[in-house]
């Protein structure tokens, strides 16, 4: 796939659709976060002062970022840094460029960032930042100009075994290998381990880019198989056809499966006999191209209204587009059984409660779509030991962290009869909880 847009750890979504979208947002990242938080706890006899103790960052970074303009005048822009949790290991978690950066954003998704390392039994915490700028406004020039500035306004708080920045909205592999140069540049040696994303000629990996789709299809197997639907045949929808969303569909494609719809912002495109997923160009092959290639293609056809793809009478439903799309207004009308959250907060917290009732299985996006950092994990072990893998070792070691991960949760599943989430948080928070308990609080 290109590199032209980012590969990204975690909570990308493609600028130009979010922004409108994150206004609307039923509820914010970090009351979501927290009220997930709670909701798990309840599940577990953990010390009310860690849960307490978990609700709140260690800390938040605020940077101002001077930016000479190609025209010389000077402008200032404001970064963030929110470091969660590190009780497990260095922060980890993207940086984004964007208008709608805030400091509550920030917190609130290095939260998930927490939660998603730790069900990975990944040794990181949570971390998320960002710079309050509108990436499209600037020149290329300007932006690596923001980038080495913003890189040396943290330096003091990131590093390999510190904190570890990834690619997020509006940045990509280009800007981590800008902020890995400024940074190495001041601390007078190579240090390609102070963020993952990286182009792979400056130490990044193979496989990084399709790792959040894949691990989204991984799941996606290992729950038709859990739910006895035959792969072979499973049909499945898939909202969003960009990183996440395309590299999903094309596997389980290619495993068998029947993807009968998928959708853009343009709109969503359907055949029953399943669609030839290798000829949808994705989001970043060709932006928007489902209802082109639904107007080229017999047989497939378009949905009245892209949304309609949410509800469509399909064994799985995957939504791998932007947050807050399954809501308490279409929730009862969602006819899969099986939800697949590869996009980040999908769901909102009342429509999950009313999928639950009605016996929708929801695995949740900190587990399904956790390839991503899995694979940035991947990176940084490939950046401290200075030797880098395979495509095929990252794949297999992938798929080997994402069965164990499913494992762990589908055993809290069984063992408490609690919804998929709730088990996976079950399994981050007890991990948390007990790492933080045998650390103990000091001073
Ligand atoms: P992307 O920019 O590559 O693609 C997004 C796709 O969604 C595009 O096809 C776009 O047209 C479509 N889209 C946007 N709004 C839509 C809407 N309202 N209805 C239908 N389609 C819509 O983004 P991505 O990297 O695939 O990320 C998708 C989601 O997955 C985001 O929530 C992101 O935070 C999350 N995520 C991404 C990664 C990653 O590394 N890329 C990792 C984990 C989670």
């Amino acid at each position: 796939m290109s590199t032209g847009t980012a590969d990204t750890d975690e909570t990308r979504v493609t600028a130009d659709e979010q922004s409108d979208d994150h206004e609307t947002e039923p509820e914010s990242a970090l009351e979501t976060a927290r009220r997930q938080l709670e909701h798990a706890a309840v599940h577990l006899d953990v010390d009310p002062g860690v849960i307490e103790r978990l609700k709140h960052p260690t800390t938040v970074h605020r940077v101002a970022v001077p930016l000479e303009r190609d025209d010389g005048s000077v402008e200032v822009f404001t970064g963030y840094r929110a470091q969660h949790d590190d009780v497990r290991g260095p922060y980890k978690g993207g940086l984004r460029f964007h208008p709608h950066v805030s400091e509550e954003e920030c917190v609130g998704l290095s939260m998930w960032m927490t939660w998603k390392c730790a069900v990975m039994d990944l040794p990181f915490g949570g971390g998320k930042g960002g710079v309050v700028v509108d990436p499209k406004a600037l020149s290329d020039g300007e932006k690596e100009r923001l980038t080495r500035r913003f890189a040396e306004e943290l330096r003091k708080f990131v590093g390999p075994k510190k904190d570890i920045p990834a690619p997020d909205m509006g940045t990509n592999s280009q800007t981590m290998a800008w902020f890995m140069d400024a940074y190495s540049m001041q601390e007078g040696e190579t240090v390609p381990g102070v963020v993952t994303g990286k182009p792979p000629v400056v130490g990044g990996t193979e496989g990084r880019e399709e790792a959040p789709g894949r691990s989204v299809a991984i799941v996606v197997r290992e729950a038709a198989e859990y739910y006895d639907y035959d792969l072979d045949g499973l049909t499945v929808a898939v909202q969003g056809y960009g990183s996440v969303g395309a590299n999903a569909a094309r596997l389980l494609d290619e495993w068998g499966a029947d993807v009968v719809s998928v959708s853009d912002t343009g709109g969503a495109v359907y055949d029953a006999d399943g669609l030839d997923t290798h000829s949808i160009p994705s989001f970043s092959e060709e932006p928007n191209a489902v209802t082109g290639y639904a107007a080229e293609t017999d047989g497939a056809d378009l949905l009245d209204d892209g949304n309609d793809i949410l509800t469509l009478d399909v064994d799985v439903l995957i939504p791998a587009a932007v947050g807050n799309v399954i809501t308490a207004d279409n929730a009862a009308d969602v006819r899969a059984n099986i939800v697949v959250e590869g996009a980040n907060g999908p769901t909102t917290f009342a429509a999950d409660e009313m999928l639950a009732e009605r016996g929708v299985h929801v695995i949740p996006d900190i587990l399904a779509n956790a390839g991503g950092v899995t694979v940035s994990y991947f990176e940084w072990l490939q950046d401290i030991n200075r030797r880098t893998w395979t495509l095929e070792q990252v794949q297999t070691e992938l798929e080997s962290e994402m069965l164990s991960a499913w494992n762990d949760v589908r055993q809290e599943v069984e063992a408490r009869d609690i919804t998929w989430r709730d088990a996976a948080y079950v399994v981050a928070l007890g991990r948390i909880a007990e790492a933080k308990s045998v650390r103990g609080l000091w001073p």
